[in-house]
């Protein structure tokens, strides 16, 4: 355990002096959420390393650093309702958590979600909504009630060439999104932001390297699994 609290402060410091994040509500969430939790049992004393784990169903959990990013890019306030596409282990979720109003995350793979589901039972987090369907068509309208718009919009997986068309709608005018874009071997974080219905503007961060957005139609999915494998 003594293990894990040294790799703990290590990659806080990396995180503010190398990866140069100077938000402290950031560092503070990622410093209260025990990743270790989110990984699989045999991975959990590269917990704290910063790198990407898989997890179940060929999945992966993001880099410490480029969550610590994306979440940074975000600018969050506790007025915020924010979209996640790709609850994975559920652990960029749990970051969200602790710096906005209320979450709802997306999740394709039920298995995923029913184990991040548990722990956010466990760590008793009120304000995080779940649902297993494709996020490409962003939250879905449940018992005639719509969630949207949301005021920031994460995607943890990476679209081919451009947002959903359905995440643009659903932001909110003001709002900000980011999105890992391109194909794999050569995707982009991009933070896109809303100027009106009709007009949006967007940046590139980085170089990333995502697990991709899958479409929901299964002709067009096994076409973009297969690219890649
Ligand atoms: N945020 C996660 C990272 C998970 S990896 C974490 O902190 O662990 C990205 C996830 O996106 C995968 O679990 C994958 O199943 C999911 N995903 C891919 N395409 C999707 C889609 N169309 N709708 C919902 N989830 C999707």
């Amino acid at each position: 355990m003594s293990y894990l609290i040294e790799k703990k402060k290590q990659l806080l410091k990396s995180l503010r002096e190398k990866t140069g994040i100077k938000d402290e509500r950031v560092l503070a969430a990622i410093e209260s959420v025990p990743r270790e939790r989110f990984v699989m049992g045999h991975l959990q004393h590269e917990a704290w390393n910063d790198i990407a784990l898989p997890i179940e169903e060929g999945q992966t959990i993001s880099q410490p650093s480029i969550v610590a990013i994306m979440t940074e890019a975000l600018e969050l306030t506790d007025r915020h309702k924010v979209l996640e596409i790709g609850t994975g282990s559920g652990y960029q979720a749990m970051i969200l958590s602790k710096l906005c109003r209320r979450v709802y995350t997306i999740e394709r793979h039920k298995p995923l979600l029913d184990t991040a589901e548990r722990l956010f039972r466990e760590f008793k987090l009120g304000n995080v909504t779940t649902i297993c369907a494709d996020g490409t068509k962003g939250w879905p309208k449940i018992h005639g009630m719509e969630q949207h718009p949301f005021d920031r919009i994460i995607v943890t997986c990476a679209a081919k060439d451009a947002p959903p068309p359905a995440l643009i709608d659903q932001l909110a005018i003001g709002g900000i999104m980011i999105i890992p874009i391109g194909p794999p071997g050569e995707q982009m974080l991009r933070i896109y932001k809303k100027e009106s219905d009709e007009a949006y503007s967007f940046r590139n961060l980085i170089p990333v390297r995502f697990v991709p957005l899958l479409p929901n139609d299964p002709k067009k999915r096994e076409a973009a699994e297969v690219e890649a494998a």
